[in-house]
């Protein structure tokens, strides 16, 4: 199994998994914030094209992640799947109903070389889901929006090879920075965003020796910078900070194999 960031951040967020066995390979995208053009042009960066895809996730409904995500499934006829809360928020009559497939947290969903095992997480969507994949014999997590991490969580993200976590914000940078009270008190929340030092704590507790890939992601441009992101998860880690990668807002990162 290998992925690869098209974009990570409050600008948008998509993340591309492929897995192979034999002459098989599943395609799978989570997340599609950005416009259908823009979503295409980094698609197209990392060597894929949508029709090559097997379907798309969505974990909740922020713009940020939900981006084009019903016309460009609707487009180039591929299965969307989101929760019945994001599909409640962000549904609509026009969208073909025998694309849309509805996850549920703790059930894992079968997709060619790839199982979804998606779990449900706090953060102030509807019925936000994150998720990690399988490919019979790598594990990969993804947790890119959550206000905090309780132990099913982390026990959800146990045992992962690679892990994209949100490093969303540095505590002190965004209690001193220019936010107005009311944005604050949401990203600091319980359902609000993951701070350097939350997702470096959630780290610890899903740490086991075969973790070697971590990548810091959803770092807020004003209230962050990768340089923080890094120290606080190498400290986790016990490596050095130029051990851990950071997804890019407008790059991502370049495909990264599971070993
Ligand atoms: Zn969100
Ligand atoms: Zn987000």
């Amino acid at each position: 199994m290998r992925f690869c960031s098209l974009g990570s951040g409050s600008a948008g967020n998509a993340t591309l998994i492929e897995a192979s066995q034999g002459i098989t390979s599943t395609r799978l995208l989570v997340d599609a914030g950005f416009s259908m053009r823009e979503l295409t042009r980094r698609l197209a960066r990392a060597g894929c094209e949508p029709a090559e895809l097997d379907a798309v996730f969505i974990t909740h409904e922020h713009g940020d992640h939900i981006g084009c995500a019903l016309a460009f499934a609707s487009r180039h006829r591929l299965p969307l799947i989101m929760s019945r809360g994001t599909w409640r928020a962000v549904g609509n009559a026009d969208f073909d109903p025998a694309l849309l497939r509805i996850a549920k947290g703790a059930e894992a969903i079968a997709l060619g070389d790839l199982e979804v095992r998606p779990f449900a997480v706090p953060h102030d969507a509807q019925e936000p889901l994150q998720l990690t994949l399988h490919d019979g014999a790598a594990r990969l997590g993804i947790v890119t929006d959550l206000g905090s991490a309780p132990d099913d969580v982390a026990g959800a993200l146990a045992g992962c090879q690679a892990l994209l976590l949100e490093c969303n914000h540095d505590v002190a940078l965004l209690r001193d920075g220019p936010y107005p009270p009311s944005l604050k008190k949401r990203i600091l929340g319980s359902h609000g965003h993951l701070s350097n030092a939350a997702a470096a704590d959630l780290l610890a507790r899903c740490q086991h020796p075969a973790l070697r890939d971590v990548v810091a992601a959803h770092l807020s441009e004003r209230n962050n910078s990768p340089a923080l992101a890094r120290d606080a998860l190498a400290a986790a880690l016990g490596c050095a900070p130029a051990d851990v990668r950071v997804a890019d807002p407008a790059l991502g990162f370049d495909w990264l194999q599971l070993h």
